[in-house]
Order: C-alpha cells, then sequence, then structure tokens
C-alpha cells in the first residue's frame, strides 16, 4: 500500500520473483539480507511522504517515482491483473 491505496497484490513468489511496482521494488530493497551475497541493491526513494489528507494527483507515487511519466502527474493508474492473479497500479503495466 502506499498513502491509503493497494499497490500490488499477489502471492508471495510473484511479489519477490518479480516486482513490478517502482514502490514494491523499493521496499524490497530496503529488506535486510542475512547473507551479503543475496543482498540487492538499496533504492532510496526521493523526496518526503506527501500528505494522505491531499494526496498528489494522478499516482500518488508520481512525486517521489523515478519512473515517472506524465501520464503519472494527471490519471490515477487503474489496478489492473499483470499476471495470474498479480495485480498493480503503475502506467508502465498497461
Ligand atoms: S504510475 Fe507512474 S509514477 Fe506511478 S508508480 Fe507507475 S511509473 Fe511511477
Amino acid at each position: 500500500m502506499y498513502l491509503g491505496k493497494v499497490i500490488e497484490l499477489g502471492t508471495r513468489d510473484a511479489i519477490f520473483d518479480n516486482t513490478l511496482h517502482p514502490y514494491s521494488r523499493a521496499l524490497i530493497s530496503a529488506i535486510p539480507q542475512v547473507d551479503p551475497s543475496q543482498a540487492k541493491e538499496r533504492i532510496i526513494l526521493k523526496g518526503d511522504l506527501p500528505s494522505p489528507v491531499k494526496p498528489p494527483s494522478g499516482c500518488r507515487f508520481h512525486v517521489r517515482c523515478s519512473e515517472c511519466m506524465e501520464i503519472c502527474k494527471t490519471d490515477i493508474p487503474e489496478f489492473l491483473e499483470y499476471d495470474d492473479g498479480h495485480f498493480v497500479a503503475c502506467h508502465l503495466y498497461k
């Protein structure tokens, strides 16, 4: 979830093996690894968390997303099924 919206939904394997949403990728990159050789490059988000009372227009994550496109600033991404049982709300997967 990001700012009160579900942004990705799927099985454990789907989420961890084929992470789709840029925010999910950032969250997963922050998980500490016992084995340093398994560690992924940490994704550091830019900016601060916007107010959930007055969220950004379009995709709520767009002000912090490194993959933001013009459409992201105005259009709310639909929550669509990308793969069998794996849902995501992101314009990258339309
Ligand atoms: S819709 Fe756009 S801003 Fe939102 S997560 Fe996807 S690429 Fe980033």
